[in-house]
């Protein structure tokens, strides 16, 4: 068979209606070049395609009438109609007189008529002809994915630039990560890792928008999220999640295995005052506490953090309060930076910058308190059996991933070879050994 022929009677098929001035003819090219990239075709009457989009042009007042007119004929005579450029600047204008349009997007919004067209009219992949793989192109081992579900950040720590840089919070609608989720896992990837700048914030901005997916509605929220992931039978490793106290509400999903019973969660101090200098998001003062409760329903809960010493104005006993904050809250990983001010940064003002050695001796003090600990849990492990991800296969050894290990950031749990074992596997290891930050484990071939 004709591959390039069977793709182009597959193919779906966009109508494309560019009015205005040559800006927006630009951008009605590019849509359509994207478009095509992704396997798209197009047609040249209403009636012959899928799915009509319209660019609009809002200038003159005869130039909206225009434009109007031109959405009118294209719900007349094919009725899924997409609406974008400058009309769609003020939305209800559109959707006051055809309330059927699938969806109004603004001049120059490319990636969200492309989103519109793959909600209302998803791709065809092709994986003869494609030159990208339907999930896309990734840097990461073909078993894990980064799954990233929003960008920028409401948040203002003084000592981060990432708002000003980045903007603020901008979360992708639910039905969009899970779509590309999905693919993923078609894929073949096993582990998901959800990153943002703030995880439990997501949907915020949206004021949590009501999408359907696998014939349910879901909320643009960091629950229902968490919980259309447990669907997927992946493991699902949350990143960056502030502890805010809806937080709560998914530990239950991680006793029930359907999230990771791991949580990223950058405290970066334990000392209120500094804390407060940072203007951290999320009341830590009792985070102690809540760790505990968490251990009560999820008791595998691993946390994950990273903290700064030497802070402007962070005193003796602020440190050691953070170092108490260690001993009380037992987190099983916690990275630790030294405090370095960033051009831009509200931090480079505040008063009382700590000398490079004190920073130096802190961090010391810090990595040695968290070394201890990360000792005496690993140690607890040894004679579990535990699920365990293939990373990588060596000449003399498994090198594998627990479920309290993310990738690249955590330790390992080194196990036997054992053959037929492929990378992004998950056996079961019992575990025999530990030293500070990694494991060993034994395999059996049955
Ligand atoms: S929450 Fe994170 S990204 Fe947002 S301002 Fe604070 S450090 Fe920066």
């Amino acid at each position: 068979m004709n591959t390039s022929k069977r793709k182009i009677k597959d193919a779906p098929k966009v109508g494309m209606v560019s009015l205005g001035c040559p800006k927006a003819l630009v951008d009605s090219e590019r849509i359509m070049t994207a478009l095509r990239s992704e396997g798209y075709q197009f047609s040249n009457t209403h009636e012959g395609a899928d799915i009509v989009i319209v660019n609009t042009c809002g200038f003159l007042d005869s130039a909206k009438e225009e434009s109007l007119g031109a959405i009118g004929d294209a719900l007349d005579e094919n009725g899924r109609v997409i609406v974008t450029g400058c009309m769609g600047a003020e939305p209800d204008q559109i959707t006051e007189k055809y309330p059927k349009v699938l969806a109004v997007t603004g001049p120059h919004q490319y990636e969200q008529v492309l989103e519109a067209v793959h909600d209302a009219l998803p791709p065809v992949h092709d994986p003869f002809v494609d030159l990208v793989p339907e999930e896309g192109l990734k840097l990461t081992p073909r078993h894990y994915a980064y799954l990233k579900i929003s960008e920028g950040c409401n948040n203002r720590c003084t000592f981060c630039i990432i708002p000003a840089l980045r903007g603020d919070l901008a979360s992708r609608p639910i039905h969009h990560v899970m779509y590309e989720a999905e693919k993923l896992v078609n894929a073949g990837v096993k582990e998901l890792l959800v990153i943002s700048q703030d995880t439990s914030a997501y949907g915020v901005d949206l004021k949590y928008a009501e999408y359907p997916w696998h014939n349910k509605k879901r909320k643009t929220k960091f629950y229902d999220l968490c919980e259309a992931l447990g669907e997927l039978g992946t493991w699902n490793r949350l990143h960056y999640v502030y502890p805010y106290p809806h937080v709560d509400d998914v530990i239950p999903l991680m006793a029930e295995g359907k999230i990771l019973p791991y949580l990223d969660i950058p405290f970066q101090h334990g000392s209120p005052a500094v804390l407060k200098k940072m203007r951290r998001p999320g009341n830590q003062i009792k985070t102690a506490g809540r760790i505990q409760k968490w251990r009560e329903i999820c008791p595998d809960l691993t946390i994950r953090s990273t903290f700064i010493v030497g802070f402007p104005g962070e005193t003796e006993e602020d440190f050691e309060m953070l170092l108490d904050w260690l001993d009380e809250a037992q987190i099983e990983r916690a990275g630790c930076f030294k405090y370095e001010p960033v051009e831009g940064a509200q931090s480079n003002a505040i008063e009382g910058h700590v000398p490079e050695e004190v920073k130096e001796e802190r961090w010391h003090r810090f990595m040695e308190k968290q070394q201890e600990i990360s000792a005496a849990i690993l140690q607890k492990k040894i004679g579990k059996t535990l699920p365990v991800i293939v990373d990588e296969i060596e000449s003399d050894a498994l090198v594998c991933r627990s479920q309290g290990d993310a990738p690249e950031i955590d330790g390992n749990v080194y196990c036997n070879v054992v053959e037929g074992i492929k990378e992004g596997d998950i056996i079961n290891a019992k575990i025999v050994d530990a030293d500070d930050y990694d494991l060993w484990g034994s395999v059996s071939n049955s």
